[in-house]
């Protein structure tokens, strides 16, 4: 569904991404690791488009991203982040609401149909008319996710989407993402819970330094990495 060609990427004279190549069939999950400034969020940021890549290609359907629309790439390829970025002054359902009423012409009633629906599928049902203000941290990330998933996408990028929570938040957010791999959505995770890792992955992709440096079936990584660098990494984590 979605497959990374040789991409490079660079930020002035310093590149970032070295002819990484990462492909990811419909309904699979992909979870990126690795050690802080290996590239991980650059990678995902290029697939969206929030970042231009300079070599290399990005293919989604088989489609180039490059050669679509920028806004039709993001319909397609959702995406949460550490930060939620909420609309504070819009409360919980009409920051669902809002993309698809705009974008998907969707008359407002319908949008916040959808949205009332997808609230319920990340346990919000009762918050639909709270601010972002009034909600925890781990609420306002399940609103967020709402919101990428009101687009429809094809596939769900997240990254480190628990870094910023506190602890006790950090389940029922990792819970949502759970349901939505049951439910077969295509997602490339990028995360540092080993543990998350390990029970919602299918592969898991290893970056070092710019570079893909070992790809593995989730079970075979961590059981026996199969490579120096995979060894190192989760010893560290020991
Ligand atoms: P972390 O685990 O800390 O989130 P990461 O693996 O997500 O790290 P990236 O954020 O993708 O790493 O960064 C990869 C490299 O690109 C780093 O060396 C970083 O400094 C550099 N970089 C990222 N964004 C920019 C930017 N906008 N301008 C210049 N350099 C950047
Ligand atoms: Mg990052």
């Amino acid at each position: 569904l979605v497959e990374f060609d040789g991409v490079d990427k660079s930020f002035g004279d310093t590149q970032v991404l070295y002819d990484v190549d990462l492909s990811v069939d419909e309904g699979e999950v992909v979870v990126v690791i690795g050690p802080s400034g290996s590239g991980k969020s650059t990678l995902l940021r290029c697939a969206n488009r929030l970042e231009e890549i300079q070599g290399g290609d990005i293919r989604l359907d088989g489609r180039s991203v490059i050669e679509t629309d920028v806004n039709a790439i993001r319909q397609q390829i959702g995406m949460v982040f550490q930060s939620f970025n909420l609309f504070p002054h819009k409360t919980a359902l009409e920051n669902v609401a809002l993309a698809p009423e705009k974008v998907k012409s969707e008359t407002g009633a319908e949008a916040k149909e959808d949205a009332a629906d997808l609230l319920d599928r990340v346990g919000l049902a009762d918050q639909a008319d709270s601010y972002p203000g009034a909600l925890s941290g781990g609420q306002q990330q399940r609103v967020a996710i709402a919101r990428a998933l009101a687009m429809e996408p094809k596939v769900m990028l997240f990254d480190e989407v628990t870094s910023a929570l506190d602890p006790e938040l950090v389940g029922e957010v990792l819970d949502v993402i759970e349901g939505l791999a049951a439910d077969g959505m295509t997602m490339v995770l990028v995360t540092h819970e080993m543990g998350f890792a390990r029970e919602v992955g299918d592969r898991i992709v290893l970056m070092a330094d710019g570079r893909v440096v070992e790809r593995s079936e989730t079970q075979s990584f961590f059981d026996e990495p199969s490579t120096d660098r995979g060894r190192q990494f989760l010893s560290r984590l020991l």
